[in-house]
């Protein structure tokens, strides 16, 4: 290494930290570089410096302490946490599986009153494990990502099926045998309903650990994410793994925030490699809180875009820019009828049991080709509406209501919304796929979606 070492610092190249040259501080390139002038074989991967990361046990010790004291004190009352410690029975479902299913990409206040329905219709794994689809997309209706509910209930099914009952246990399992359980679920689950010393890793946490460790590269990026997931693991306390977990994410969520984080009231503000930077400001006096090396560390900023002042804490996490939602455009139907007993009832039909809303129901709708004309929009959307009634629809008839945008996670869809109103016998044929007349009310019991109600 000293060989590698002095070949690169012949070689001009950049140190980490700007510090004078030690063997474990040079970059990288520098390494790679240096090996091939040596006539070695190129080095696979240099680690990253060790201010990226918790090396010191007495600091991490400190963390784990101030963490939980802090959580103990100041951590929301919210229902899952009261069933935390009394779902460990075999056969209840665990809440934390549950509540975090229901909190990926939704807001706790929303989740909780679908929380609560939901644990007091199936306590049991046996009883979801029983439930039908339509039953989960009836309950599940407007919390979106519908494709979480089924497969919480199909992984349910599983665990009464072929696992005689018992929910695995360790992170490990839950993610090689459970539908729909990802490696932060399997963490979440097994760390909080089951004592297993192991990190997660989740929005809020990644915000929190970017900024406890200056982590400015792009938090989306599977090579940041591993050691993300590292350090979580290293962190997480021994003795009270779920609690620890609970408690990163609920710093994350109410004081480590995206954009005004509460820094004063901050219990690891001690720890917090962010906030010194902030305090001591870009001087060089304090080289300890320099980015590692321009362009040369893994783990820094990338040197196009280097620490601004003004955003303080604000400059992490760093995420490379999403590509823009695709655009979409759908035809919709209200199709009116004065049914038996007098009142008003529309037609609503069901979605494919896969794919976008599977097996949600709907007005007839036919998805549009862009820059179509109003008159062919018409026409393709009457023929479609013909195949569900069995009759022919006149295009003049459509009446053009409005546009809905709805916006789901990966397209932006506008909904171009038409009415008919309907006589006669509208019987509707059994042999075609799931329909039915509802009335308003029914409608707003039915398992629809929240873009559907809108229209
Ligand atoms: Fe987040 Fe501020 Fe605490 Fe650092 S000090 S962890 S930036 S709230």
């Amino acid at each position: 290494s000293v060989r590698v070492h002095a070949a690169a610092a012949r070689s001009g190249s950049r140190l980490c930290c700007g510090r004078a040259p030690q063997p474990f501080a040079v970059s990288h390139r520098a390494l790679t570089r240096a090996a091939l002038l040596a006539g070695a074989p190129a080095a696979a991967a240099a680690p990253p410096p060790a201010r990226h990361f918790f090396s010191d046990p007495a600091e991490v010790e400190a963390l784990r302490g101030s963490l939980l004291a802090w959580y103990d004190r100041c951590k929301r009352d919210l229902p899952w946490r009261a069933l935390v410690r009394g779902d460990c029975g075999p056969a209840l479902l665990p809440a934390v599986w549950v509540s975090e299913i229901m909190l990926q990409q939704t807001q706790v206040a929303t989740v909780i009153d679908y929380y609560n329905r939901w644990m007091q219709k199936w306590p049991t794994l046996q009883a979801l494990a029983q439930a039908s689809l339509e039953e989960v997309n009836e309950l599940w209706a407007g919390l979106g990502y519908y494709s979480r509910g089924k497969r919480l209930q199909e992984a349910a099914r599983k665990v009464v099926s072929e696992l005689a009952g018992r929910m695995p246990r360790t992170a490990e399992d839950l993610q090689k045998l459970l539908p729909g359980v990802g490696r932060y679920t399997a963490g979440a689950i097994a760390s909080i309903s089951y004592g297993q010393a192991t990190g997660v890793v989740d929005g809020n946490v990644i915000r929190v650990l970017c900024r406890l460790r200056c982590i400015g590269a792009d938090s989306s990026s599977p090579a940041v994410i591993d050691r993300l997931w590292d350090m979580a693991n290293v962190l997480v306390d021994r003795s009270r793994p779920g609690d620890f977990n609970q408690a990163l994410m609920e710093l994350g969520a109410t004081v480590c925030v995206p954009k005004a984080p509460l820094c004063g009231e901050c219990p690891v503000k001690q720890h917090c490699q962010a906030w010194r930077r902030k305090l001591f400001g870009n001087t060089p006096k304090v080289p300890d809180v320099e980015d590692c090396g321009v362009g040369d560390c893994p783990l820094c900023p990338p040197a196009t875009e280097p620490w601004d002042n003004s955003l303080g804490v604000t400059n992490f996490p760093r995420k490379a820019a999403k590509k823009p939602p695709r655009a979409m455009r759908t035809a919709t139907c209200v199709l009116e009828w004065r049914g038996c007993h007098g009142a008003p009832e529309y037609l609503i039909v069901q979605r494919p049991s896969s794919g976008l809303l599977a097996g949600l129901w709907e007005f007839p709708s036919l998805p549009l080709a862009q820059d179509l004309q109003e008159e062919r929009e018409r026409e393709e959307l009457a023929d479609h509406l013909q195949a569900w009634m069995g009759q022919p629809v006149a295009a003049k008839g459509l009446k053009f209501i409005g546009e809905v945008i709805h916006i789901f996670s990966h397209i932006h869809q506008t909904y171009v919304v038409y009415s008919l109103p309907l006589d006669g016998d509208m019987t509707l044929d059994p042999g075609l796929s799931p329909s039915r007349w509802v009335t308003e009310e029914e409608f707003h019991a039915s398992a629809v979606s929240t873009a559907m109600k809108k229209v």
